[in-house]
């Protein structure tokens, strides 16, 4: 695996590649790597030819800049991890390779950012996030990217972002991978001490709760969260949100129906943890009639 800092000597690096005809494919991330990130390369890995995974603490993301400093960084070992799966070349720019001076553009996707992430971190946070993966599909012109489900919203934004700007690129959503007892694997984890971590759970808990409601048959969005709920309660732990919304357009449902995503936010401690589930039930005029998806 080969280490690449600035965008001309990637661009010299995958021309050869590109020229033969290979399928390159991009994991974007922010380091720390952990099982999450490493089933996006594996991924891609089994899909591509050349595997191009770049690592970028975007600062324009960030709306907390004690959030920024206290983001885990390890290169070294995130190099290490990566070679071991087999990645070709490891895109690890500066912040002023990424943002010249000068720079003056923003790339924002409206709707989809509004809610939810967008409106309890700022409009800033997804202008970071649109801003720099336009500039890293730009800069590696991937076949497919890939993203985890873990950032659910993030993952909708993106795929409506290379649909209305024409991006030639196949946006690839990856299941989440959570710890044995349930926990959504995040670089923030690492912050968590003993018992934070066990105030931690409760956001899966919380999601599980949902989905134990919606299974036993509850279809009211309120009641259904009211279960969530209490989980995050127990836990002592007070949400930024905990909402049934629907899967596509992110808007909160009146009726659990169809494809219903569970998110959860919420801090634990020092830190600010997300996670979601997504919930399908046979919609109702389709269970009716026996024509609904199995
Ligand atoms: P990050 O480094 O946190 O920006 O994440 C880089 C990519 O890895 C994003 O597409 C995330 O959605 C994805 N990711 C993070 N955590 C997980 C996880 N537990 N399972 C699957 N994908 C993840």
């Amino acid at each position: 695996m080969r280490t690449v800092r600035t965008v001309a000597e990637l661009r010299a690096e995958l021309a050869t590649s590109r020229r033969a005809g290979l399928t390159i494919g991009l994991v974007p991330t922010m380091g720390a790597f952990h099982e999450g990130h490493l089933s996006l390369m594996r991924r891609a890995r089994t899909q591509c030819e050349v595997v191009v995974v770049s690592l970028f603490v975007n600062p324009a993301q960030f709306n907390d800049t004690a959030d920024l400093e206290r983001y885990p960084r390890d290169e070294r070992h995130d190099a290490q991890l990566a070679a071991d799966v087999g990645v070709d070349y490891l895109f690890a720019p500066s912040p002023a390779e990424v943002y010249p001076p000068g720079f003056a553009t923003t790339v924002s996707v409206r709707g989809l950012t509004e809610t939810l992430e967008g409106r309890h971190r700022g409009s800033r946070h997804f202008d970071g996030v649109t801003t720099v993966v336009t500039k890293l599909l730009n800069m590696v012109g991937p076949d497919v990217a890939y993203f985890g489900r873990k950032d659910a919203q993030q993952a909708l934004v993106i795929g409506r972002l290379v649909r209305d700007l024409d991006m030639p690129v196949r946006i690839e959503v990856c299941p989440t991978v959570r710890d044995r007892d349930g926990l959504a694997l995040s670089s923030r984890n690492a912050a968590l001490r003993d018992a934070d971590r066990e105030a931690a759970l409760s956001l899966s808990r919380a999601l599980h709760a949902v989905q134990e409601a919606v299974a036993a048959g509850e279809r009211d969005p309120d009641a259904a969260r009211r279960r969530g709920w209490e989980e995050l309660q127990t836990a002592e732990v007070e949400p930024d949100y905990l909402e049934l919304v629907s899967a596509d357009s992110l808007a909160p449902v009146q009726r659990i129906d169809g494809d219903v995503l569970a998110v959860v936010a919420g801090r634990v401690g020092a830190t600010r943890l997300i996670d979601n589930t997504l919930i399908h039930v046979l919609p109702a005029a389709a269970a009716s009639t026996g024509n609904g998806r199995p």
